[in-house]
């Protein structure tokens, strides 16, 4: 047993008198710890690499985007989430003449299918 380690555990629940404290920020893709950077949401350097500019924007601001992907689908979407290899697209009933299915819950489409992804109304 060591006893040279400090003993930092508060007594009586003290711990929300910590207001200095923040949590470590993780990266709004992956969930990895990275640096924080203003008060935006952050990427880590693997996410900011990997992924179109524009799609890292959907995931943490509604909006109004759009990709291609290989097959040459177009499709407007107006938020997603990164599941590993796949993006999940959502609408929000934007535009649903546009769509080949109506995707109620949104679609997943392979990342590396994306040949192009795009913000702003179009
Ligand atoms: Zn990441």
């Amino acid at each position: 047993m060591s006893n040279t380690k400090p003993s930092a555990s508060p007594d009586a629940g003290d711990a929300s008198a910590d207001s200095g404290v923040r949590t470590a920020p993780v990266c709004f893709a992956c969930g990895v710890p990275c640096e924080e950077r203003n008060e935006k949401p952050v990427y880590c350097p693997a996410c900011e690499r990997r992924y179109p500019q524009s799609l890292l924007k959907s995931l943490h601001d509604p909006f109004h985007y759009s990709l291609q992907l290989r097959g040459g689908e177009i499709i407007r979407f107006t938020a997603a989430r990164i599941n590993g290899e796949f993006a999940h697209l959502m609408f929000d009933d934007l535009y649903p003449a546009n769509r080949p299915f109506p995707f109620e819950r949104g679609v997943d489409v392979r990342i590396a299918d994306i040949v192009w992804s795009a913000d702003g109304k179009h």
